[in-house]
């Protein structure tokens, strides 16, 4: 048998794997199970492609895209290894020719649409044909986690039950934890290794930052680090796109707008004067990035809240892929989640997928209020566990302090029960403070015995407790009931007094540091 390492280098031409590959090949070669989570880019294909010419018989890749199954095959059967693709594109006659060289041995590599590949026809021919492997690409269509759920991936178990001796590896490049184990479990991949690799990247500096004056903190951060610099700026919608991008023009900046509702002509000219000048700002929804590669984008801003850890990766992915330093910002506030909720609550998805969705919202949330380096915190979630503190993200730069917050969040969470679970963070905190505002004054809340109880903050401050408690899931937001905060069953223990609740200190901004020191 040949070495997997004569192979890369005779076959492919490559002098050496890059990462965990010869970990995963020698592992398949042996013939054991495997899932691999790897980012775009790292070089999965040949973590199967390798194997399927060590061993014998036919290594059956599934793949869910036609174009990308093309694209294998005629780069293999450039390379001289006999590959070949069976799918709708596939003539009748075609498709003959590729079945009788299986049974005949005559190919290496078979790339197979999932829907094709369980049917009694196509699994009898596998019954007469020598099976090398089974790769699954793109594994994360098998779970409703990820977003490209596919049904007929679900039937991909049977490959075990039919073939048990035949190794697996599946493979994906989106892959949180929930996702992961949705995989193995539903691929009945349980007994394999799993190999999670690459996900970080070093160079991108995280930081992120509460939401005042959202436009106006862009600003600041551009002007004290991004002049003359190429940059992403993504919004949630279309009219704030517009609305952000004219405000950049009217200060100095190249700024672009780009999102679905722009003719074709305006975006296929905006993305292409981002991709060849110099300093273009590009203020966007999430409709650009797909497919763009520009390595020298010097930083991306988030404006809103990407809707999952994973959004945020991929989308904070895009700045500094030369790699050299880049600048991945965010400032967030509670009308983000508000705001986001709400598009989850009144989706046409079904509960589970609503239930999802939250839970995705929930761990960005996480992200936005940890206390620890940014960094672990995500590659945490993508099943990269281990690294020590980056150094590079706010958090390692300027660490926060946390303090027994135990008392404010009884106070915060007793004034949301006392005001009737109806009401948002500017009115909750307006009778924290005792306010005497009109809406305190029509709901009579200054008779509350919560009323004023929060006079040693600032307002500022009581937003940044109010985020957290939310964040700890102390708190939630009714979306709908205008965002108004409800109180969750775990919060019980919190307002009785039984736990410690931890807050983070956020830097405070000047003014309300001027508050304070004048009490
Ligand atoms: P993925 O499927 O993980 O997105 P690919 O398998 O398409 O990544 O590989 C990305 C690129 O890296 C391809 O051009 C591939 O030829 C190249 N590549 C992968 N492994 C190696 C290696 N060991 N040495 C050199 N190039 C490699
Ligand atoms: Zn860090």
């Amino acid at each position: 048998m040949a070495s997997p390492l004569h192979i890369l280098n005779t076959v492919f031409g490559f002098p050496g794997f890059r990462g965990q590959q010869a970990e995963v090949i020698s592992h398949m070669v042996d013939g054991g199970d495997a899932l691999v989570l790897m980012p775009t880019g790292a070089g999965k294909s040949l973590c199967y492609q390798v194997p399927a010419l060590c061993r014998d018989g036919i290594a059956v890749v599934v793949s869910p895209l036609i174009a990308l199954m093309q694209n294998q095959v005629a780069a293999l059967t450039q390379l001289g290894v006999r590959a070949a693709a069976l799918n709708s594109a596939r003539s009748f006659d075609e498709a003959a020719v590729i079945e009788r060289q299986m049974r005949a041995g005559e190919l290496d590599l078979l790339y197979v649409a999932p829907e094709r590949l369980v049917t009694p026809g196509f699994l009898s021919l596998l019954d007469q044909c020598r099976i090398a492997l089974f790769a699954i690409d793109e594994a994360h269509c098998v779970s409703q986690w990820g977003h490209d759920f596919r049904p007929e991936y679900l039937q991909l178990a049977l490959l075990h039950e039919r073939f048990p001796a035949v190794p697996r590896i599946a493979l994906t490049a989106t892959a949180d934890g929930p996702t992961r184990k949705d995989i193995a479990e539903r691929l009945g991949l349980g007994d394999g290794r799993i190999f999670v690799a690459g996900f970080d990247r070093p160079n991108i500096r995280y930081r992120i930052t509460a939401k005042k004056n959202a436009k106006e903190q862009l600003l600041r951060f551009l002007e004290a680090e991004h002049s003359g610099d190429s940059g992403i700026v993504y919004c949630l919608s279309r009219a704030k796109v517009e609305e952000v991008a004219g405000w950049l023009t009217d200060k100095g900046y190249d700024a672009l707008p780009y999102h679905a509702g722009l003719d074709q002509s305006v975006r296929a000219a905006n993305q292409d004067r981002f991709l060849r000048d110099e300093a273009v700002v590009m203020v966007a929804t999430i409709a650009f990035g797909m497919g763009i590669d520009k390595p020298d984008v010097r930083f991306v801003a988030h404006l809103d809240l990407p809707k999952s850890l994973e959004s945020y990766y991929q989308e904070t992915g895009r700045a500094g892929r030369d790699g050299l330093p880049a600048n991945a910002w965010m400032a967030y506030g509670l009308e983000d989640v508000a705001k986001l909720g709400q598009f989850i609550a009144s989706s046409q998805a079904s509960d589970t997928q609503k239930r999802i969705e939250r839970q995705k919202l929930n761990a960005l949330l996480g992200l936005c209020e940890t206390t620890r380096c940014r960094r672990q915190v995500l590659l945490e979630y993508f099943g990269e566990s281990g690294a020590p503190p980056c150094g590079n993200c706010d958090i390692c730069l300027e660490p926060v302090a946390s303090f027994d917050g135990t008392e404010l969040a009884r106070k915060a969470l007793s004034c949301v029960y006392r005001t009737g679970e109806s009401f948002g963070a500017g009115h909750v905190i307006d009778v924290l403070l005792g306010k005497d505002t009109e809406k305190v004054q029509r709901f009579g809340h200054n008779g509350l015995s919560t009323f004023g109880i929060g006079a040693e903050l600032a307002a500022e401050e009581w937003r940044s407790v109010l985020r957290q408690l939310v964040a700890a899931g102390y708190l939630s937001i009714d979306v709908e009931g205008h965002g108004a905060f409800r109180l969750t069953e775990t919060c019980r223990p919190v307002l009785r007094g039984e736990i410690r609740v931890d807050l983070r200190r956020d830097p405070l901004p000047a003014k309300a540091k001027a508050k304070t020191a004048t009490g």
